[in-house]
C-alpha cells in the first residue's frame, strides 16, 4: 500500500487501491479521523506511536513491523517504510509504502521448523550411533554369561537385562531411522514383518480414543527399511491428527497383480506390487487440501503442530523406489493413503543351499571400537574359532 499522509492533522492524504488488503474501503483511510490508529493492534500502538513522534519531531525516516487488525477481524503483519518529508512552511508529511509481511514471516517460521528438525535429527542420530555400539556390548557380553552359566537364578536375571538392552536397541533403531544415519540402502525388505515389528511404536503414538487394527497380507518389496518405517509412521502421525475425538486406524497390507488394462489409469505399469494402506475415520479433506498435500511445507496444521514436511518425504520415498501413492479422501468421513511398491522376490528364493561346512580355523576381525572387537572375538573364540 503506498499512501502520503499530513503528520499533524494525523490524516492520510493519498492511499493506493492495495490498501484494500486490509479490508477496508479506501475511504475510510481518507475520511476517518484516527484511522490508522484504530487499525493497529493494541499490543503494537506504544511502538507505532514512537515511531511517528519521532518522525515527525527529528525528520527521521524509519522502517518497522507491526500487527494491523483486518476487517475481518484477523491480525496481519506488515511492515511500513516511512519517509519524512518537511515542508518549506514547516510542515511535516509523512510518505510511505506498508507491505504484506505474512508469507515471509510464515516462510521464515517453518524454515525454522525445518531447520530445527534436521538439527534434532542428526543430533539424535548421533547419539543412537553411539549408543547403539553401547548396546551390542552389554547384550552380546550378556550372550556369552548366558550360555556359560549354569546358575539359575543369575541366568534368570541376565535374561531380564537382555530383554532390556533389546528394547533398548528397538529404541535407537527408530532412532537411527529419523535421524537419517542409516545409509539408504536397497534391500529386500519384508513389509508384512516391517509393519508388525512397528506396532509397539505407533501405538504409542496415538491416544487410548484411536484403535488401531493390522492386517498383514503383502510381501517382500526393495527399499530401505529406515525409510520405508518412517513412511509408515508418518501415515499413522498424520491419521492420528486428522482425529482430534478419536476414532479408528487401519493399516493393511496386500498384493496387487495390475493388468495391462488398468495400468494407466492408476499411474502404475502393469505387473505385481504390494500395496500398504493406512485408513482413517478423520476429518478428511477438500478438493483444494488434497491438491496440495505432497508439496513440502504445505500444511492446515496450526503452527508449531505441523511442518509440512510428512508427506513431501513420504512422495520422495515412494517416488525413489518406483512406487506410487493414491490418496482417497471424503470431507468428514476419512481418508486412506495407498502406497504401491513394486513386488520383489523373496530372498529365501535365492539362496542356495551350501552343505554344513567346515569351521575355518582363523577369522580376522576388523572393529574400530575396541569393546565391539573384544567382544565379537570372545563370541568366536567361545565358538570353537
Ligand atoms: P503436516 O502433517 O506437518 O501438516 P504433512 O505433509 O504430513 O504435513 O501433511 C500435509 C497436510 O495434508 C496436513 O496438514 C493435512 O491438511 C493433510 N493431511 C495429511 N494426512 C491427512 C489425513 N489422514 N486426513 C486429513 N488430512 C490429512
Ligand atoms: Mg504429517
Amino acid at each position: 500500500i503506498v499512501w502520503e499522509s499530513d503528520a499533524e492533522r494525523r490524516r492520510f492524504t493519498f492511499v493506493s487501491r492495495r490498501a484494500e488488503l486490509l479490508g477496508y474501503p479506501v475511504s475510510s483511510w481518507l475520511d476517518e479521523d484516527g484511522f490508522w490508529h484504530a487499525i493497529v493492534h493494541p499490543d503494537d500502538v506504544e511502538l507505532a506511536e514512537l515511531y511517528f513522534r519521532d518522525a515527525v519531531e527529528r525528520s527521521e525516516h524509519h522502517e518497522y513491523e507491526y500487527r494491523a487488525r483486518t476487517a475481518d477481524g484477523r491480525t496481519m503483519w506488515v511492515r511500513d517504510r516511512v519517509r519524512v518529508i518537511r515542508q518549506s512552511n514547516g510542515s511535516v508529511q509523512l510518505r510511505g509504502v506498508t507491505v504484506d509481511e505474512e508469507l515471509r514471516r510464515e516462510l521464515e517460521e517453518r524454515l525454522l521448523q525445518s531447520q530445527k528438525m534436521d538439527a534434532v535429527g542428526q543430533l539424535a542420530g548421533g547419539v543412537a550411533h553411539d549408543f547403539n555400539n553401547l548396546l551390542v556390548v552389554i547384550s552380546g557380553y550378556t550372550d556369552l554369561l548366558l550360555s556359560r552359566l549354569e546358575d539359575e537364578p543369575a541366568l534368570a536375571q541376565l535374561r531380564e537385562i537382555k530383554q532390556a538392552a533389546n528394547r533398548a536397541a528397538a529404541l535407537t533403531e527408530q532412532l537411527l531411522a529419523f535421524g537419517r544415519r542409516a545409509p539408504t540402502v536397497s534391500e529386500p525388505v519384508d513389509l508384512d514383518d516391517l509393519v508388525r515389528g512397528l506396532d509397539p511404536m505407533l501405538r504409542r503414538l496415538i491416544d487410548e480414543d484411536v484403535a488401531l487394527s493390522i492386517d498383514t497380507d503383502g510381501g517382500y518389496v526393495r527399499a530401505d527399511r529406515g525409510q520405508l518405517e518412517q513412511v509408515l509412521v508418518n501415515l499413522v502421525i498424520n491419521a492420528r491428527d486428522a482425529m482430534p475425538g478419536g476414532g479408528e486406524i487401519q493399516i493393511e497390507t496386500t498384493t496387487a497383480v495390475i493388468a495391462h488394462g488398468e495400468a494407466a489409469d492408476l499411474g502404475l505399469t502393469s505387473g505385481s506390487w504390494v500395496v500398504l494402506k493406512v485408513r482413517d475415520t478423520g476429518i478428511g479433506m477438500t478438493a483444494e487440501t488434497k491438491a496440495r498435500i505432497f508439496e513440502p511445507f504445505f500444511t492446515t496444521k496450526e503452527r508449531g503442530k505441523g511442518t509440512g514436511l510428512g508427506l513431501a518425504t513420504v512422495y520422495g520415498i515412494v517416488q525413489q523406489g518406483g512406487g506410487r501413492v493414491a490418496v482417497d479422501t471424503e470431507l468428514g468421513a476419512g481418508t486412506k493413503f495407498s502406497i504401491y511398491l513394486p513386488a520383489a522376490p523373496s530372498p529365501h528364493e535365492d539362496v542356495v543351499e551350501v552343505e554344513d561346512s567346515p569351521r575355518t580355523p582363523v577369522i580376522l576381525v576388523v572393529e574400530d571400537e575396541p569393546a565391539v572387537r573384544g567382544l565379537v572375538r570372545s563370541v568366536l573364540e567361545a565358538e570353537g574359532y
